[in-house]
């Protein structure tokens, strides 16, 4: 019976391993679909960026009390995890609380008290976000844009983690009325079950006991496995994203747009009456793009995919941006939602097709609007705001030169006011020469 359990504890952590891993590959091959860019300069200031945001949460905390509750449900449920170390070894040879043995009494002891201090913070946590996200009506998490899935999604979350922590507090609580009545080594300490919980248990038989204590522990199993392949259809994949997502971030100056290298060597050129137009490029020198800006997900760059995989959908750029707040069309945590959803409609077609077979749809117009795109004031709120260092406006930007460097569909008022540019070196419908006639009288 003994070598039962540890053969389908090795096919569930295999399977469980195994299907996460290609989940993994999935979103690698989805990602590079994107163009390449290169962000691997200033590799200190990018470590540095990634132990403070992603690790340390410091822009979760400028809202100290989501920040806060974030901080214990993310630390706490990484640290319990840890005991998942454990699981496997007990799992795959049959012993029990095997870390006891390895970390001695002491500091055994102190582990386990921790793992509990920190699953009540957990509860605390998940409990607080669940309350606040169905009953509170906070406005960015109740918006239209929500409805279906995604909230579905993050209510689910709040519950399997919920699950998870009340499968642990049961499992120690069984086994700690086990361990006093003699039944199981004594092994760790246990502050919260042993008071809180315990006198419930103590009610309970022996063998109801061990059948506690064994059902819960599979289930905190099966659950870690669960919740781990669950992150591929949910908005936290960004509990891994979000670290190669701040490293890669864009750490220019904000509101520094990336000018095309191609289009500055023409104007150049225009400018210069000597330039030879038809010599060849000089060395080190990029032709010029294909195809200018943004119309499908294979126009992205590499490191905008990667951001549509890691939005949290906190809405927290959405709840900043003065278009949206002004009743337009355009909400930036929903461009990322839809480059996405895109992102995966593509990868669907290549596992089905084996190569990417044209669906007659693209990430432009089919997703996201010129409505949308146009609406945008290019303020950067949404980029300050995001707590995981996302950048909607860059889609946006990139679709919008698409929009008007291929397809000259630039509004009216723009297309004017680029006319007037090319013109008059200057926004307005009036001639160079009329400059200074306001200083006339
Ligand atoms: S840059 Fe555009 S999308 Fe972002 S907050 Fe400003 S208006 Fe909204
Ligand atoms: S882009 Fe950033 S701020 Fe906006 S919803 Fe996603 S994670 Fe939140």
């Amino acid at each position: 019976m003994q070598y039962i359990d540890n053969i389908i504890f090795l096919i569930l952590l295999v399977a469980g391993f195994g299907l996460f891993a290609k989940s993994l590959q999935k979103i690698y091959r989805n990602i590079r679909l994107g163009r390449e860019i290169n962000r691997n300069d200033r590799k200190a200031e990018r470590w540095e960026t990634m132990a403070r945001v992603a690790m340390g949460q410091s822009k979760m905390v400028k809202r100290p009390v989501a920040g806060i509750l974030h901080l214990f449900v993310y630390v706490g449920f990484i640290i319990i995890n840890i005991e998942l170390i454990e699981i496997i070894v007990d799992g795959l040879f049959g012993t029990h609380r095997f870390l006891a043995t390895i970390l001695g009494h002491g500091f055994y002891n102190a582990f386990t008290a921790t793992l509990e201090i920190l699953a009540l913070l957990v509860v605390i946590g998940v409990v607080v976000f669940f309350i606040r996200r169905n009953f509170y009506g906070v406005k960015r998490l109740t918006m239209k844009e929500l409805f279906g899935w995604p909230k579905q999604d993050a209510n689910w979350i709040l519950i399997i983690e919920f699950a998870l922590m009340v499968a642990f507090f049961t499992m120690n609580t069984s086994d700690w009325v086990l361990q006093q009545k003699g039944l199981l080594p004594e092994h760790g300490s246990f502050p919260i079950s042993s008071t809180i919980l315990a006198p419930i248990f103590n009610n309970f038989g022996d063998s109801f006991l061990f059948f506690t204590e064994k059902a819960a522990w599979w289930f905190h199993f099966v659950g870690i496995l669960f919740f781990m392949n669950y992150l591929y259809y949910s908005k936290h994949l960004h509990i891994i994203l979000a670290f190669p997502s701040t490293w890669y971030a864009n750490l220019e100056k904000k509101g520094k747009f990336n000018n095309l290298e191609s289009v500055t060597k023409e104007i150049k050129l225009m400018m210069d009456p000597n330039a030879d137009p038809y010599a060849a490029p000089a060395e080190g020198e990029t032709e010029a793009p294909s195809k200018f800006g943004a119309e499908d997900v294979f126009d992205l760059n590499q490191v905008q995919l990667l951001n549509a995989y890691s939005c949290t959908e906190c809405g927290r750029c959405t709840a900043v941006c003065p278009a949206n707040i002004t009743g337009k069309k355009l909400s930036p945590r929903l461009i990322l939602m839809k480059t996405r959803d895109r992102l995966e409609e593509v990868g669907k077609n290549i596992d089905k097709n084996g190569k990417f077979v044209d669906d007659g749809k693209k990430l432009l117009n089919d997703y996201i609007t010129k409505e949308e795109l146009w609406a945008c004031t290019t303020c950067n709120a949404c980029t300050e705001a995001c707590p995981v260092l996302l950048d909607p406006l860059s889609i946006i930007f990139e679709m919008r030169r698409f929009l008007v460097m291929e397809q000259s569909a630039a509004p009216q008022e723009l297309n004017l006011m680029m006319t007037n540019v090319e013109n008059n070196a200057a926004p307005w419908q009036y001639n160079q020469a009329d400059r200074l006639n306001w200083a006339n009288d």
